[in-house]
């Protein structure tokens, strides 16, 4: 294996390529070992250190950047989004991520239906700005929200319509370009190129006339081939042409060179028009292999995509509660596997006939009444998702073994399909494992993931199997790499593929556009083997670092069986972090985190586009600290420190990660793990026992209320507690809830646990300090139905010491603190859970740490047994509506309701709700907010620190939707979110309890 020349030592090196950087361009130059580490993995099982990261701001800085590098011996390796799969964007160079500044659509042409680009720009973005033209860039991957348009190119990337539209090859027009030597060049029609261009062009056409028969008799002729070098452009060997006028463009060679022939400064596209309509045919089969059959047939019906769902997907789906009716829907009786068949166009009359065509086809292939047809785009896009989704289970497999990509992407033609998975599957059980199948069967790219151990045996079952796979698609005339790219997994199977002359040709190739190994070098041709351990992420041998946790990890402790996918009792995996460790390992670095859609993750990337502001640069940041590789102490660090910095525990990634990567949790175990080896501030002091002094601050506000009125008083509270003179803080009032409740008509513990209706009411320490207002509105709601409430050591009146759920304890690293307040809130309230009665709560970080945190801090049945009754005060209504024990008079809505969703209301599923009960005021008009984090998170947001960061995140979205309804109503159930928009936008948000509370026309049954 030949490695890129090191002219210098390598300290000496990466010092002299980072003073350069940082004195010659505008760009974020990023050397120190966390960074490096951060960008040392894609998507794949691979990690290499590159010797410095760098962020170019500009074009200029790119071009700079090329030429330093190139000048101090340091190879350079581009990256986008890094979520590729198989290491392409992984090694010892400059890495130069164009993602976070060199993302402008420079151009749309929409009559020519052509769009220039910058590298950086990921394609939902740039799909978001076509749309209002009728246009879109088809090549749809499923990593839409992260993959950039660079690296897309790079890859050669395909998305599930690729019968209809091709991949990228298909649909770049143009490239501008640096190569290695720093030149710019123009990449387009042969026709139109420049001189040097030209020279270009005529050497790769020399190449592929002396290799003519050998191209002839070795390509695999298929849409989907992506490996090696596209010397095919003079002689095209795909199913689908690559241009349409049957002319030669040289930009095509630059597609799926990963990065080892030029730097792309700017690509042009061939956008296509927006289908007006889709439907969805869902095919039912008794067995797999005859969806495998059917797939030749069903392609001459013409259809965008053909997508395969298998056996273990369906169930997956089905045992997921929120995706069973959906996937119900979709099937006949108990299918072996279901295709997605769908028919895009504008008119949907053609559209039902092509729908009923396919259904007469089953008939014919002796599958009557197998389809179920979807005409409405609402069933088809829960159907989709469901697609997804199923995959993302499929990958949050707990334990050491973990579904590997190698050979996922191995297409054969479509009358081999049926023979080729049968034949695979045999092989996956020879090596006791199994596969799922899904994805792209229109084009016969299924992908599959064996479940391997790469720190035991998983190298060498990998081989075993890549070798048994590669038999099998040379039998079936088919491509090693159909989808993925070559990167480190596949590059020694180019040569296998095109034979030892092709690759030499690639291997001219490569030296004439790059004689110094400058890009990327040893990918495609010149590779390293697919298995040395070297260069895994986790090698045999890996270890990490012992420790003794707060919190519970134990269900990550497990080891699973790669045959059944069953996974060992919790603890029994061996982790000398008690399942810490294995919890972070969760993160696979597939980077669907890099998001900007409606959901909530992850709001500090939002904001700040850095990797080391991500749920994975986060995640990476631990795993690198806990198996040592940044120093024996990291864990309790300042890198850790810093990627955790900006987290806001909104977990987010909790619910959208795809393996339920917790980083919220993760944090708060960081912070008590740093607590006890460093201690902690004032500041986090008085904030962690707010609960323990609230109740006697609030007998002098006139007091706690001074730093806010008396000049210079805030200003000095920034300097010595780090509190922002720029907030206000929580005003304090003398009407707590506490001091209210004698006067309430709360029912005793005896009245509630006997009574027909009964709730308990948690009252935490901020809307009972703070705004009782919204504690008492809940109880008349409550009261108004009926209910004998009871305010669970809410109070003083009845000598017990308020409860709390020890969230702002967590917060501060005081973990054993929160323990003993979890503890004491479980006594108080286990009689009422033990009666079945629930436990009602307002603030949703408080009442949901119940749900959450108290079950992982050891503390037992009993908290599972709370955690079972706690609701919130929206669930809760929801439920005895539906029960039919609740039904409220309420007035007529005045105002249209827009609501904002706590994050972790979003991170539990728990928002309908809120839209649900305001619904049930006559006329109201609600619709909820499509906001990530309000940015406020706790204290977060009253930090100097942290104070700007927190009002960018509330002026992503939240604010700007606020802004944009002054007529109306806003309503939030979190404290800092209403105290945000307070601040951001001035304006009054109030909780759900209130609204119900002002809208009660008199007592309901
Ligand atoms: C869960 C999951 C699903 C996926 N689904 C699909 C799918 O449906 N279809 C599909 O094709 N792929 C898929 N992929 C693979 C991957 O997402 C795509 O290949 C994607 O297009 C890569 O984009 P990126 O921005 O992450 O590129 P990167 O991973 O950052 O880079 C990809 C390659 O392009 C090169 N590159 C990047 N920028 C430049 C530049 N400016 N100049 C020159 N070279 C450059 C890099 O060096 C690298 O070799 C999937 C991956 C995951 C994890
Ligand atoms: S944190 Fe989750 S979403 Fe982000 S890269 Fe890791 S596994 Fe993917
Ligand atoms: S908890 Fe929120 S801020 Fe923290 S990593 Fe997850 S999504 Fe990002």
């Amino acid at each position: 294996m030949s490695r890129a020349p090191m002219k210098k030592p390598a300290n000496e090196q990466a010092n002299e390529l980072a003073r350069r950087l940082t004195g010659e361009t505008g760009g974020e130059v990023l050397f120190d070992d966390a960074s490096r580490g951060r960008y040392a993995t894609d998507a794949s099982i691979y990690q290499i250190t590159p010797v410095g990261v760098f962020v170019p701001r500009t074009e200029r800085d790119v071009a700079t950047a090329i030429d330093v590098a190139r000048s101090v011996g340091t190879p350079v390796l581009a990256r986008g989004g890094g979520s590729s799969q198989c290491g392409q964007t992984t090694g010892a160079a400059l890495v130069i991520d164009t993602s976070k500044h060199l993302r402008r659509v420079l151009h749309i042409d929409t009559q020519a239906a052509v769009a220039e680009v910058e590298p950086g720009i990921v394609l939902d973005a740039l799909n978001a700005q076509l749309k209002p033209h009728g246009l879109w860039f088809p090549v749809d991957v499923s990593t839409s929200a992260q993959a950039t348009l660079g690296g897309m190119a790079g890859n050669n990337s395909c998305g599930s319509r690729s019968i209809a539209y091709g991949n990228m090859v298909h649909n770049v027009l143009g490239i501008d370009a640096w190569l290695a030597d720093g030149s710019e060049a123009s990449f387009g029609p042969v026709e139109r190129l420049g001189e040097r261009e030209r020279g270009i062009a005529e050497m790769v056409r020399q190449l592929a006339l002396a290799q003519r028969d050998e191209i002839e008799a070795r390509w695999p002729k298929l849409l989907r081939r992506v490996g090696g070098y596209n010397l095919d452009i003079f002689q095209p060997q795909s199913e689908r042409p690559y241009t349409s006028d049957g002319s030669v463009n040289l930009a095509h060679l630059l597609v799926g060179s990963e990065g080892t022939l030029a730097f792309t400064r700017r690509l042009t596209l061939k956008l296509a028009p927006l289908p007006r309509a889709r439907v969805l045919g869902v095919v039912n089969f008794p067995t797999f292999r005859a969806a495998m059959d059917a797939a030749q047939h069903i392609v001459r019906l013409a259809p965008s995509a053909v997508e395969l769902v298998d056996r273990t997907m369906i169930e997956l789906s089905r045992a997921n509660p929120a995706f069973r009716p959906t996937i119900e829907s979709a099937l006949v009786g108990a299918p072996d596997a279901i295709l997605l068949v769908e028919f895009a166009g504008d008119d949907p009359a053609a559209l039902q006939q092509r729908l009923r065509a396919l259904v007469e086809l089953m008939g014919d292939l002796r599958l009557p009444d197998s389809v179920v047809e979807m005409t409405a785009d609402a069933p088809q896009k829960a159907l989709w998702d469901v697609r997804k989704a199923g995959l993302n289970i499929m990958m949050s497999l707990k334990g050491d073994g973990k579904p590997v990509s190698f050979i996922e992407d191995c297409a054969v033609p479509l009358e081999h399909l049926a023979e080729y998975t049968a034949a695979l599957t045999e092989v996956f059980r020879k090596h006791g494992s199994r596969g799922t199948w899904y994805a792209h069967a229109s084009v016969g790219t299924l992908h599959v993931r064996p479940i391997l151990d790469m720190r035991r045996d998983g190298a060498t079952k990998m081989r075993a199997i890549a070798e048994e796979a590669a038999e099998l698609v040379r039998k079936f005339k088919g491509a090693y790499s159909g989808e993925h790219g070559d990167g480190l997994c596949r590059g020694e199977w180019v040569q296998w593929q095109f034979g030892p002359r092709l690759n030499d040709a690639f291997r001219a190739i490569k030296r004439q556009l790059d004689p110094g190994n400058v890009l990327n070098p040893n990918r495609i041709v010149d590779t390293p083997n697919m298995d040395d351990a070297r260069l895994f992420r986790f090698p045999p041998g890996y270890k990490t670092i012992a420790l003794t946790p707060v919190f519970d990890w134990s269900p990550w402790n497990v080891q699973n069986d790669p045959a059944t996918e069953t996974t060992s009792p919790p603890g029994s995996g061996g982790d000398n972090t008690a399942g810490f460790a294995k919890a972070v390992e969760m993160c696979n670095n597939n980077g669907h985190c890099r998001k900007f859609d409606a959901g909530t993750m992850c709001p500090s990337f939002r904001v700040t586009r850095d990797e080391q502001h991500l749920t994975r640069g986060r995640a990476n940041t631990l795993r690198l600290a806990l198996s040592g590789q940044l120093g024996a102490q990291a864990l309790t660090g300042d890198a850790v420190r810093d990627a955790l910095d900006l987290c806001v525990g909104c977990k987010g990634c909790r619910r959208d990660c795809p393996t339920g990567v917790d980083m919220a949790k993760m944090k708060l175990e960081v912070l008590a793990q740093r607590r006890r080896v460093r201690g902690g501030s004032l500041a986090e002091t008085l904030i962690a026992r707010l609960p323990d002094y609230a109740h006697a601050a609030s007998a002098v506000p006139w007091l706690m209320n001074l730093r806010d009125r008396v000049p210079g008083l805030a200003a000095l509270s920034e300097k010595l507690l780090g509190l922002s003179s720029r907030r206000s803080l929580p005003r304090w009032r003398r009407d707590t809830f506490a001091r209210l409740a004698p006067r309430l008509g709360l029912a005793s513990r005896d009245e509630t646990l006997n009574a027909a209706k009964s709730a308990v009411l948690f009252v935490d320490t901020f809307n009972g300090t703070f705004e009782s207002g919204n504690a008492v509105a809940a109880l008349r709601v409550l009261q108004a139905a009926g209910y004998a409430v009871h305010a669970a050591g809410a109070n003083t009146a009845d000598g017990q010491a308020a409860l709390c759920c020890g969230r702002t304890y967590l917060a501060a690293g005081r973990a054993e603190e929160a323990k003993a307040k979890a503890r004491q809130l479980i006594e108080a309230l286990l009689p009422f859970a033990q009666r079945g009665i629930a436990i009602v709560g307002l603030e949703p970080s408080c009442l949901l740490t119940l749900r959450d945190e108290m079950l992982a801090m050891g503390l037992g049945a009993d908290a599972a047994l709370i955690a079972e009754h706690a609701l919130l005060f929206e669930e809760f209504l929801v439920r005895e509506v539906r029960a039919g024990r609740f039904t409220p008079r309420l007035k007529a809505a005045t105002q249209p309701m827009r609501v904002h969703g706590h994050c972790h209301q979003k991170a539990f599923g728990a928002i309908q709700p809120v839209l649900e009960v305001l619904r049930l005021i006559p006329g109201a008009d609600v619709s909820l907010i499509e906001s990530s984090c309000c940015g406020m998170a706790g204290s977060f947001g009253y930090e100097a620190s942290h104070h700007e960061i927190s009002m960018q995140m509330a002026e992503l979205s939240l604010l700007p939707a606020v802004r944009a309804a002054p007529d109306a109503l806003i309503v939030a159930d979190g404290t800092s979110c209403r105290h945000q928009i307070a601040d951001g936008a001035g304006r009054e948000a109030v909780h759900v309890a209130r609204v119900l509370a002002d809208h009660l026309l008199n007592r309901a049954s």
